[in-house]
């Protein structure tokens, strides 16, 4: 079983990135029949934004990413929000000291600055040049005694150690490089792992919670990759045995630029496509496809489907965001819903109940309702017949807004009812039609034949149609009916099957649809 952490830090919001590597973390963890924690990376205060700590518990429940251990649930290991673990930390770091692994420094940022510079003028490696870690054990504590500002450093090893990463393999960061190439140079990376007001960096904290809490497998993004080795440093100079670890590639957009609303237009916030109206498993199910490979014969997949065929096989390298595939499943998504019904139906009408009352006066539709139903029931039943066609509430309501409103007429037919035979049937249904309500006027070809038909076929009999052309050509003949009827009903846009819509609109306003195109 794997012990998995997603370990976001509040500063921001939860984005299409860290959603995936939460999920991931989250699968792995299910996967194995192990657990999944949550753990707040909180301390750097300066960073921290006020609310992106409930925002994102919200996010994640939103999401369904249940975490087994963390703020809110608790669990063996806690707290688990760094900002109330910190003497845990400083006393770690001083056991590092004790055991020559770790050192005071006292060099000032004035002083760092200028070495920096004068390195960087030199062209020399540039780093800390661990002035301090020759300090003498007591003038060490003398200085710390009398209170002079100071941090500690690791005492990195000479050699860096090489990351094994599960997905990238054998990785030695640049540190190595830059050391084997001005061999003898004084420059190390002493990383700061307590910072001079006594808080941990993210280094130290992360390294130290991910041991105590028992974490198996780090999942995170590779922007981590490079850090790892620090990491690992840290893991030997605590004699600990480090978690396996698996970094995946970056977001990027078309152009192969790290993903942002600025460069492509992409949104990247969770909460914008969660009131655009897109479901949670929608999402989940996209940013899984976000350079996750499985061997499916579809995309389109559910948590419980995610869990059952999980294992971690990453993409090595960067994953191209394409939205192109957010509308397919969003549909798709939909209709699951909608058969199902339930409260997953119920969250669906409130977002598109909602939408009908903001884009369309009260009296366009209550015209069509006519008190046969309440304009939740009627929702609810254009969602039954049609969520295969719901993206977003916004566009929802516009593809339908035949059932809120006017029609609008446009010039392409673009959905056939699979089933030709409900729509005869319904128009069978039409029943005790007055003659000289559609025989007047000028009436073209087709609405004749239409209007002829359903004088004709006054009966319930689903059979009883009259034959066009040749009896063998029937089949053809419905769909093109159907396809009729769909135009002048609800102008040509796709929705539920026909009979349905036209059950749904009531007859008075299918017959004056009708009669509309009859002058
Ligand atoms: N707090 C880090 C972040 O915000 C965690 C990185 C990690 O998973 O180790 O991404």
């Amino acid at each position: 079983p794997a012990r998995t952490r997603f370990a976001p830090s509040p500063t921001g919001m939860l984005h299409l990135g860290s959603l995936r590597t939460a999920l991931f973390s989250y699968l792995l963890a299910r996967a194995t029949k192990g657990q999944f924690l949550l753990r707040l990376e909180d301390t750097d205060r300066s960073r921290t934004i006020q609310d992106a700590e409930q925002r994102l518990y919200d996010d994640l429940g939103w999401a369904g990413l249940h975490w087994d251990e963390g703020p809110g649930v608790g669990g063996p290991y806690g707290p688990y929000r760094q900002s109330e673990r910190t003497r845990l930390y400083q006393d770690h770091v001083h056991q590092l000291r004790r055991s020559g692994h770790a050192y005071r420094c006292f060099c000032s940022p004035e002083r760092l600055n200028s070495l920096l510079r004068y390195q960087h003028q030199h062209k020399l490696p540039m780093g800390y040049d661990r002035t301090c870690a020759s300090l003498t054990i007591e003038e060490s504590y003398t200085r710390a005694a009398s209170g002079e500002s100071h941090v500690i450093r690791l005492k990195s090893p000479e050699d860096t150690p090489v990351v094994h990463d599960l997905i990238f393999g054998k990785v030695q960061d640049k540190w190595q490089d830059y050391r084997n190439k001005k061999a003898g140079d004084s420059a190390w990376d002493d990383p700061i792992l307590l910072k001079s007001d006594g808080m941990p960096t993210y280094h130290l904290a992360n390294v130290i919670d991910d041991h105590l809490m028992r974490i198996t497998h780090v999942i995170r993004g590779s922007e981590w990759l490079s850090t790892t080795s620090r990491h690992i440093a840290l893991y030997d100079a605590f004699g600990w045995e480090p978690p396996l670890f698996a970094h995946v590639g970056l977001l990027v957009d078309a152009a192969g630029q790290k993903l942002s609303k600025r460069n492509s237009g992409v949104e990247t916030d969770i909460k914008s496509y969660r009131e655009n109206g897109y479901l949670p498993e929608t999402l989940v199910n996209f940013v899984s496809l976000l350079g996750w490979s499985h061997k499916e014969g579809s995309d389109f997949m559910d948590l419980n489907k995610m869990v059952k065929i999980f294992a971690p096989k990453f993409t090595k390298g960067n994953t191209t965001v394409d939205l192109g595939k957010l509308g397919f499943l969003q549909k798709k998504h939909a209709a699951v819903r909608a058969e199902k019904g339930g409260q997953g139906l119920e969250e669906m009408v409130d977002l598109v109940v909602h939408q009908v009352q903001s884009s369309f006066p009260l009296d366009s539709y209550e015209k069509i309702l006519r008190e046969r139903m309440t304009l939740r029931q009627y929702v609810t039943a254009i969602l039954r017949g049609g969520a295969k066609n719901y993206e977003t509430p916004t566009d929802f309501v516009q593809r339908i807004s035949y059932f809120f409103g006017p029609r609008d007429i446009h010039e392409k037919v673009t959905d056939l009812d699979p089933e030709g035979q409900d729509c005869v049937l319904a128009a069978t249904q039409l029943e005790e039609i007055p003659a000289e309500r559609w025989l007047t006027g000028v009436l073209n070809d087709k609405i004749r034949l239409i209007i002829q038909l359903l004088l004709d076929t006054n009966t319930k009999d689903p059979d009883a149609i009259p034959s066009f052309e040749q009896e063998d050509e029937r089949k053809e003949w419905k769909k093109k009916f159907n396809m009729l009827l769909r135009k002048l009903v609800t102008g040509g846009s796709p929705g539920p099957g026909i009979s349905e819509t036209m059950q749904l609109l009531g007859r008075d306003t299918v017959l004056s649809r009708i009669s509309e195109w009859a002058d």
